[in-house]
């Protein structure tokens, strides 16, 4: 949290990292509030699977890109399949499910691009968002990250993508990991548990059968080169915090928040 702004621009509340205030890449981690949806999608919800209706999505989504300045033909989106595919996204795939989830990036997880003012956007209600930044070659990613997605380690995935792309270092990448449910209001069976902890050595497990994800994506980039001070992360729990964030844990049936990464 320290090393975030919590900001508000033109009724859109969000966290964005301190050390990218005078980049030329924009990250935001968006709250629920300030948006048009009703019940128990109220009100900021930005994802259109969830069951609300369609038109209030759109005001919401547009309210957004209003907010931060980029084209609405461009806001990109994925369709997140807890898969771990990361795609690189090209000129002609920039704009891709801005506004019909149908057209968004098929069976993908993770969004990259070197192409500037395209808004890589995903949608999250506990999973972890995970935004990687390379200022040298000016490329970025979003990773949706959640149980399967960092299981199968998407953010290793995404970070291979990014660097062997531009054969860029490891150590020069920044990380940025948003709101996501923490290791307090996430317990999983033993079956689960268990999985996790051969796989990732204990690391992120809690109290025997609590999962800490954020911190499993964190590991896996560090053990691939990732410098421990270049991974910021919000560390809010969105379950714990019903005033800013949907919860799926908590709420079951909700909205989702987004995740944004923009090269300007
Ligand atoms: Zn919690």
């Amino acid at each position: 949290m320290k090393n975030f702004y919590f900001l508000e621009k033109d009724g859109i509340e969000y966290f964005t990292p301190k050390i990218m205030e005078n980049e030329r890449v924009f990250v935001a981690f968006t709250t629920r509030n300030k948006g048009v949806s009703k019940d128990c999608y109220d009100s900021l919800n930005l994802a259109f699977h969830t069951g609300d209706e369609r038109e209030n999505v759109i005001k919401n989504r547009l309210k957004l890109i209003e907010a931060f300045g980029f084209k609405e033909s461009f806001l990109t989106c994925a369709e997140q399949v807890h898969s771990s595919r990361c795609v690189f996204v090209s000129e002609e795939q920039a704009g891709s499910g801005g506004f019909d989830h149908r057209e968004s990036l098929k069976n993908t997880d993770g969004l990259i691009t070197n192409l500037k003012n395209v808004p890589l956007t995903l949608f999250f209600a506990d999973c972890v968002p995970v935004v990687m930044v390379d200022k040298h070659n000016f490329v970025a990613g979003i990773a949706h990250a959640g149980w399967k997605g960092t299981y199968e380690e998407i953010s290793k995935k995404m970070l291979v993508e990014i660097t062997g792309e531009y054969n860029s270092a490891f150590s020069e990448i920044s990380v940025f990991i948003g709101p996501s449910i923490g290791s307090c209001c996430y317990e999983v069976d033993e079956s689960l548990s268990d999985a996790f902890k051969r796989k990732f050595k204990g690391v992120g497990l809690k109290n025997k059968r609590n999962l800490d994800l954020a911190e499993i994506n964190k590991y896996q980039l560090i053990e691939l080169g990732v410098l421990e001070e270049n991974i910021l992360s919000l560390d809010i729990c969105t379950s714990c915090n019903s005033d800013l964030f949907f919860s799926h844990r908590r709420d079951k049936k909700t909205g989702r928040q987004a995740g944004i990464v923009a090269l300007l």
